[in-house]
C-alpha cells in the first residue's frame, strides 16, 4: 500500500483493502477506489432512470477534473481519474477532491443514499433481516443485499448462457470479415504503391476484420478467431504478392520486355537471391505486423466479452 494513500484513506475514514484499494461510505454514498497509475473510482447507488441526468453532470466535470472516462449504469458510476498517481510514486491527495465533486453530482441528481445499489431498499445489519454483504462485482466493493447480488449473478449467467447458445451467423460474420480484410488490404496496397511501407495498416486489417465480423452478426467466439486469423494472413500475403506482380509488370513495361508476368516474377525469385530475400523479408514483416494486429484484436475481443458478463 502506498504510504501517502494509506494516510489519506485513514484521514477520510475509508477502509483500506488489498493493494492500494479502499471502500467506505462518504456523504451517504458507497465509494470504492482502486489506485494505480490512475484511480478507478466507483460510487454505488441505484440511479433509477437518472442515467442521462448524471451523465450530463459528469460530462461537465470531465473536462476540468482529469476524469479520463466514466460509465453510468443502473447501480452506479465508474470513473477513471488521471494522474492521481504518477507512476505510483507521487500521490496527489488534492486531486482526489474530485470524489466529493462526484458525490455532489449524485446529490444534485437526487440519487437515493444509504441503500442497496441494486434495489434501493435499506441495508440492514449483516445476518439480520435483508442482511447486507460485501460484494465484489468485477473490481468494485460495496454493500448490498445478498439476494440482490445473487440475482445479478444469475441474470449475468443467464445472459452468458444465452449468448453461448445463440447460433452465430457465421456466413454473415465471414462476409463482414472478408469485406474488412479486403478494404484494409486495398488501403494498404494503395499506400504501398505510393511508395510508403505502412506496416501500421497491416495491424489495422485484423481490427477491421474483427469489427465487421461482429457488425455483420457474427459471434465473438473461437470460430471468429480462426476466421479472422486466416483472412488477415491470407489477405496480407495475397496483397503483398499482387503488389510484386504489379511492380514486376511495370518494370517489364519500362524495359520493353514482353512475356508472362508471373513467370518472370518466379524466375526472378529463383535466380536473383537479393530480390527473393527482399521479398521474403517484406512479406515476413507484413505478416508479423498482421499477427500483432490479430493478437491485439483477439485480446480486445476477449476483454469486451468479459466486460459484457462481469458481475
Ligand atoms: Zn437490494
Amino acid at each position: 500500500m502506498n504510504k501517502k494513500l494509506a494516510e489519506w484513506i485513514a484521514g477520510e475514514g475509508y477502509t483500506p483493502y488489498g493493494e492500494n484499494m479502499f471502500y467506505g461510505v462518504k456523504e451517504g454514498y458507497q465509494v470504492f477506489g482502486s489506485a494505480a497509475d490512475s484511480l478507478l473510482l466507483s460510487v454505488s447507488a441505484p440511479i433509477g432512470g437518472k442515467e442521462g441526468l448524471l451523465s450530463n453532470a459528469l460530462a461537465e466535470l470531465k473536462a476540468s477534473r482529469k476524469i479520463m472516462n466514466y460509465s453510468v449504469t443502473a447501480r452506479g458510476i465508474r470513473a477513471t481519474i488521471g494522474t492521481t498517481f504518477s507512476f505510483g510514486i507521487v500521490f496527489g491527495a488534492k486531486k482526489l477532491a474530485v470524489i466529493h465533486e462526484i458525490l455532489q453530482k449524485f446529490s444534485e441528481c437526487l440519487v437515493p443514499k444509504d441503500c442497496c445499489p441494486y434495489c434501493g431498499n435499506a441495508l440492514k445489519q449483516e445476518g439480520g433481516e435483508g442482511g447486507a454483504v460485501l460484494s465484489r462485482p468485477g473490481k468494485e466493493i460495496f454493500l448490498c443485499h445478498e439476494q440482490c447480488m445473487e440475482n445479478e449473478k444469475a441474470e449475468s449467467e443467464r445472459q452468458r448462457a444465452e449468448y453461448a447458445n445463440r447460433p452465430g451467423n457465421y456466413a454473415r460474420g465471414f462476409l463482414g470479415a472478408l469485406i474488412g480484410t479486403a478494404a484494409g488490404c486495398l488501403v494498404w496496397g494503395a499506400v504501398y504503391m505510393f511508395g510508403y511501407y505502412a506496416s501500421i495498416i497491416a495491424v489495422a486489417i485484423a481490427f477491421l476484420a474483427s469489427f465487421l465480423w461482429e457488425k455483420f452478426g457474427g459471434k465473438n467466439d473461437k470460430v471468429k478467431i480462426v476466421a479472422i486469423s486466416v483472412l488477415t494472413v491470407a489477405g496480407i500475403v495475397v496483397t503483398q504478392f499482387a503488389l510484386y506482380l504489379i511492380m514486376t509488370f511495370q518494370e517489364m513495361e519500362e524495359a520493353g520486355v514482353s512475356g508472362n508476368v508471373i513467370a518472370m516474377f518466379l524466375e526472378l525469385m529463383s535466380t536473383n537471391a537479393e530480390f527473393s530475400r527482399a521479398i521474403w523479408i517484406d512479406t515476413g514483416m507484413a505478416v508479423g505486423f498482421g499477427l500483432i494486429g490479430l493478437l491485439a484484436a483477439v485480446i480486445s475481443m476477449v476483454k469486451k466479452q468479459k466486460q459484457m458478463f462481469s458481475v
